[in-house]
């Protein structure tokens, strides 16, 4: 039964009976087996993905929303902010218009994918864009939270990283026990924060964590944040993760790592999950399973056996960048309209 996390995961959230429960039933994903992808890959263990695609905005942010706004209203807040490279300000907006809160957003100008732009527009978000990237609209949205009266609901807001950390409940409880090895993408950093939260408050046996960047946004991987982060992946195009040292403390506490994966190797693992599997993300999302199999041709799993469970984070949905999966096919072929010339363009 889809009843919001708030409901399903009370007792671990900071909620008390007077929290008005803002949701729009989101979590309880799917935690779907792809062995389709294990054989194509060789992977040697069993993998399982997340997907949080399917929660009601389309992307995790979702989790972390319902308990951000819920303590908003809590509060008495009229106002929520948020700097967002698309998702969390669809998210944002949507919340906000369940609660009748007003939504700012702050976007840096032709980065953000058509769908996750619309969404913010449609539930009437006020939205500007910067002529800048994501780590200034940041900066900004704080700068203002310190003079107005107004709500942050970026992964600062510790609400968000609390309503986040369900998915890991729901992954120990699917599976009955943590997973060995819990692969995701990382930008901001928030959400490699988040489950690893969810672990150490939910099980005594944890995963080793492996979060993915792109190429040229890895600012964890290089050690020093990035003035221009580029990437296709433009959910973690970011240069200067605002938890950046909680995201290391992940990796290190869990013997895990942090590592980069380029935007080509990006494309062909979201182009292998949507041919091998039926599952549409958007490329952010894909970088856990280029990550994963980066790892595998590296021997990395060596120790691994089909006993081994790896759950991988698919965050986004595919349709928030339509865009990216028309540039990355063939186009349909165009035929005058008779049976003999459709069947000649299929080769039947
Ligand atoms: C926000 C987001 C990320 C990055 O999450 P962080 O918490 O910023 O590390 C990855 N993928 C998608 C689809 C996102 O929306």
């Amino acid at each position: 039964m889809k009843i919001g996390v708030i409901h399903k995961y009370r007792k671990h959230l900071p909620v008390t009976d007077k929290t008005p429960v803002i949701t729009l039933q989101e979590g309880s994903t799917p935690l779907l087996r792809v062995e389709n992808i294990e054989k194509e890959f060789n992977f040697p263990f069993q993998l399982y993905l997340k997907y949080e695609g399917v929660n009601p905005t389309g992307s995790f942010k979702d989790r972390g929303m319902t308990v951000a706004i819920s303590k908003a209203v809590e509060k008495g807040c009229e106002y929520v902010i948020c700097a967002s490279t698309g998702n969390t300000s669809a998210s944002a907006a949507a919340y906000a218009s369940k609660a009748k809160l007003k939504a700012l957003v702050v976007i840096p100008e032709g980065s953000i994918a058509l769908g996750k732009l619309s969404q913010a527009m449609i539930h009437g978000a006020k939205v500007v864009a910067i002529k800048g990237n994501f780590d200034d609209a940041l900066k900004i949205v704080r700068e203002i939270c310190e003079k107005y009266p107004v709500e942050l609901v970026n992964s600062l807001n510790p609400n968000r990283i609390e309503g986040q950390k369900t998915a890991a409940f729901e992954i120990v409880d699917a599976l009955g026990r943590a997973p060995d090895f819990h692969a995701m993408p990382v930008g901001n950093a928030g959400n490699i924060t988040a489950y690893w939260k969810g672990y150490k408050e939910y099980c005594a046996i944890r995963p080793v964590m492996m979060g993915f960047q792109a190429a040229k946004s890895a600012p964890i991987v290089e050690g020093h944040p990035i003035k221009k982060p580029e990437t296709i992946a433009t959910a973690i195009r970011i240069g200067n993760p605002a938890s950046w040292k909680k995201a290391e403390a992940a990796r290190d506490e869990s013997g895990g790592l942090i590592d980069k994966v380029t935007d080509d190797e990006i494309l062909s693992a979201y182009k292998a999950l949507a041919e091998l599997e039926g599952i549409f993300v958007e490329p952010a999302s894909a970088s856990t399973l280029a990550g994963l199999i980066k790892y595998n041709k590296k021997s990395y799993f060596k120790k691994a056996t089909k006993e081994t469970i790896v759950v991988g984070v698919l965050t986004g949905h595919g349709l928030k960048d339509p865009d990216r999966a028309i540039k990355s096919c063939f186009q349909p072929e165009i035929v005058e309209a008779t049976t003999a010339k459709v069947c000649r363009a299929f080769d039947l």
